[in-house]
């Protein structure tokens, strides 16, 4: 029978709680329901948790991770050259993060500008601008406003911090589930568990980037492992945590290990989604984790070269989905909408599809852009 590993109450079916050892925000599949209770579970880095989901939301999104549930979050905080706010739907789809609305004074005349996102909220802009002008008629507005889709035609920029004291929490939680998940002896962890519930402060958790891959990558994949080492002879406990296959991270859990020597790997691929073997070759002792750097400046080129990496396999996947949404939208607009009532698919239907489907192609690859050429 299982304990909640920080309380010792005896896991039931009405007490115990399906703990994430790695964040489901990250598409993190790995769970198991014998490791804390409700109440412990409840009161444990939930905010460490929040801010480590931020830091990855953009590459989650990115990478379309779908959380347990299906969804996809919005990705916020992405900023135009103008400085016009923009999130992704879905991860993804850019969009305006609020309406715009200006006004400008034409002679006598006053212009209203308004951009925004749906029906509903034009209509409600509009209705505040009647309160303020009674002649102006919003239904006339309405009818003549613009509906559409825009591509978007400069870069959306997003800044990320990572790393720091509130999400390296999260992230030895996450060595510390994987630990015990594995069976591992609590009381070599205990001395963690105050650190983990926010009342202690400590110096466990470093960013970790070896030159050399620690493990053999297969092209496309983009993994997130956990490797725990226990070595009897250097008394030392420690686990690798690396997310997206380019943030990694080094935790300490014990210099004063006393058990067998253990080495216990989980590796998930989220591209595939799927659980694949890998055969990690790490060997750290003490004083090499003591001399690493906790700040990140250290390893920007590595990370960045990582990044690179796994934003090319990103933008293929969008590729793909774009080039399977121009096909069906195309479908849906000439065969069901345009010529729904028409028994027999005709030439004119085909060459129309054809049409559309080439100049879709040809805005998606190079932009509006080409039509001036
Ligand atoms: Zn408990």
């Amino acid at each position: 029978m299982s304990k909640c590993y920080n309380c010792d109450t005896t896991l039931t079916e009405s007490n115990r709680s399906v703990e994430h050892i790695i964040l489901n925000a990250v598409g993190g599949r790995l769970k198991s329901s014998d490791l804390l209770c409700v109440g412990c579970n409840s009161k444990m880095g939930n905010s460490a948790d929040a801010e480590l989901a931020k830091q990855f939301q953009f590459l989650s999104g990115h990478l379309q991770v779908k959380r347990d549930n299906g969804a996809i979050p919005t990705t916020k905080g992405g900023k135009l050259a103008d400085g016009t706010e923009i999130n992704l739907l879905s991860g993804i789809t850019p969009s305006l993060a609020k309406p715009k609305f200006s006004v400008e004074q034409e002679g006598d005349k006053l212009v209203y500008n308004v951009v925004a996102r749906s029906d509903k909220e034009m209509k409600t802009i509009l209705e505040g601008i009647a309160k303020k002008h009674t002649q102006f008629d919003v239904n006339h507005a309405m009818s003549k406003a613009r509906k559409g889709v825009e591509r978007l035609k400069e870069p959306v920029s997003f800044s990320q911090v990572f790393g720091g004291k509130l999400a390296f929490r999260s992230i030895a939680k996450t060595a510390v589930n994987f630990y015990l998940y594995n069976k591992g002896d609590k009381e070599n962890i205990r001395h963690l568990l105050p650190y983990l519930f926010e009342k202690d402060d400590l110096d466990v958790v470093k960013h970790f980037h070896s030159k050399k891959s620690l493990y053999k990558k297969e092209a496309g994949e983009i993994i997130h492992l956990l490797h725990i080492v226990g070595n009897k002879h250097d008394k030392v406990l420690y686990c690798y945590v690396e997310f997206f296959s380019t943030h990694s991270y080094l935790i300490m859990l014990s210099e004063k290990y006393n058990g067998k020597n253990i080495r216990y790997t989980y590796a998930y691929n989220i591209i595939s989604k799927s659980v694949v073997e890998k055969k990690v070759n790490l060997k750290i002792s003490r004083d090499t984790f003591n001399k690493l750097s906790s700040g990140m400046q250290d390893y920007f080129l590595l990370v960045k070269e990582k990044t690179d990496r796994i934003m090319k396999i990103a933008n293929k996947i969008h590729t793909n989905r774009e080039i399977d949404n121009i096909t069906s939208r195309a479908i849906k607009d000439i065969f069901e909408i345009k010529y729904g009532h028409e028994e027999l698919i005709t030439q004119q239907m085909i060459d129309e599809f054809t049409e559309r489907i080439a100049n879709d192609m040809v805005e998606f690859m190079y932009g509006n852009d080409v039509k001036d050429i």
